[in-house]
């Protein structure tokens, strides 16, 4: 035999050895479903069609891991009145296989998410949230689960912001490991046990960004936290992200074909599936599950209070807020966070479940007295503030709390800006 044909040989042998066998895989994923239990005034979304629209996808293609990217609670009535466990029981019918702890899933105290835990028919995974001793919280950090012939590695991940996004009282002795440095730890970790490795993500998109630079271990992340979704797939070097946008408006349906040997993508397809009522029938099991929790806040929010001559998005709510609070505590100028208000409010009638969609946080409306010189920049900008004059600045206490922390006495009782809301609707009867 020729020495050429010896590496031939050996070259071709090499090839089939490496190459590999491309497998294929699919991920359902949403993300930020804060607890929307019914589908929206234009008929989107709603855990009944959700879950029907998993099903029928799931039923097209074989190999399927579905996924949720955290915030799964926070935004509706049955979730603030009960505190989140009733969206971890009806969210138990979805067929979802992963979830990671999103900022709000801390809503309601860290002791709540043990209580999430036991109701979730799905694992919970959170890789970076521990205590002093290094103790998970959720216990688990990743799973590996062996779809279509390939071993798929799931990390769950929260933004190592989260110290900024969340109470410290409500994280309690929890606290986020840096991101960067966690992905890195639990890649190594999982080494060859695994073919494909998946990070199920709460985090923002230059969090992303950093992971997909940083991590070549990383092929897929599936992200939420960033309500805006993506009209597109990031990817970089071969590697991608996705997410949908928030509520259940969508689902995300990504098919891969994935090269075992070589542990890389050979090509991927992704699409948004939007759910609405037009499109899907309600599963039953689901529909019978939300309305037994909607049923029982219904005395409470489905009351009419007033009504809207139009649409106002959340960023046109915000004046309108504003004014609300200097009226109920009289103040001078008030400021309200975008981030704070979770909704806009329909044209027409307007119940009072649609100002707990608005602010479903249970916050306060507090107050402190600062000369104009004191002032955060975030109240003074676009004002025309003299700096020697004392005046009321009204706010809610999650951002008063920052602000406490930067030495601005804002007191810490006031009444609930929600009913501060549903009473200025009933006061002016017509939002214009
Ligand atoms: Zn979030």
């Amino acid at each position: 035999m020729s020495i050429l044909r010896i590496a031939f040989l050996l070259l071709v042998t090499s090839y089939f050895l490496h190459a590999g066998e491309v497998r294929s895989l699919t991920i359902l994923h949403l993300n930020d479903l804060h607890a929307r239990l019914l589908p929206d005034d234009r008929k989107r979304g709603g855990f009944a069609y959700v879950a029907q629209a998993i099903r029928h996808e799931r039923e097209k293609a074989d190999g399927v891991l579905v996924m949720h990217g955290g915030d799964l609670v926070q935004g509706t009535p049955v979730s603030t009145i009960f505190d989140g466990v009733p969206v971890y029981e009806v969210a138990s019918q979805l067929g979802l296989d992963f979830h990671t702890l999103g900022n709000h899933e801390f809503d309601y105290g860290w002791h709540k998410i043990r209580e999430f835990m036991n109701e979730a028919s799905f694992t919970i995974l959170s890789a970076n949230v521990v205590n002093e001793q290094g103790k998970l919280l959720t216990g688990e950090a990743y799973r590996i689960r062996e779809v279509n012939g390939i071993r798929v590695g799931v990390i769950g991940l929260l933004t190592d912001k989260l110290h900024s996004l969340t109470r410290t009282s409500l994280m309690g002795p929890w606290k986020t490991l840096p991101i960067i440095d966690t992905v890195r730890h639990y890649v190594d970790l999982i080494g060859d046990r695994a073919d494909l490795i998946v990070v199920l993500a709460h985090i923002f998109p230059s969090e992303e960004n950093s992971i997909l630079r940083s991590n070549k271990g990383v092929s897929i992340i599936i992200g939420g936290h960033h309500h805006g979704g993506q009209d597109d797939v990031k990817e970089y070097q071969g590697r991608i992200c996705v997410k949908t946008r928030p509520y259940g408006r969508e689902l995300g349906r990504l098919d891969v074909e994935f090269d075992v040997g070589n542990k890389r993508l050979v090509s991927y397809r992704w699409k948004r599936i939007p759910i609405n009522t037009h499109q899907y029938l309600p599963d039953p099991v689901t529909m019978k599950l939300v309305q037994k929790w909607e049923t029982r806040v219904a005395k409470i929010v489905d009351v009419p209070i007033g009504r809207s001559v139009r649409t106002l998005k959340r960023h046109e709510l915000r004046q309108w807020i504003e004014s609300a609070m200097i009226h109920a505590v009289d103040a001078d100028i008030a400021y309200m966070n975008l981030g704070g208000i979770r909704d806009g409010l329909p044209e027409g009638e307007i119940l009072a479940r649609h100002i707990w969609n608005i602010m479903p946080f249970d916050n306060l409306v507090v107050t402190a007295r600062l000369r104009g010189s004191e002032l955060p920049k975030e109240v003074s900008t676009g004002r025309v503030i003299s700096a020697e004059r004392e005046y009321v600045v009204a706010t809610n206490d999650f951002i008063a709390e920052k602000w406490r922390e930067r030495g601005l006495p804002f007191k810490k009782d006031g009444p609930a800006l929600r009913d501060v809301l549903i009473n200025w609707v009933r006061q002016h009867k017509v939002v214009q």
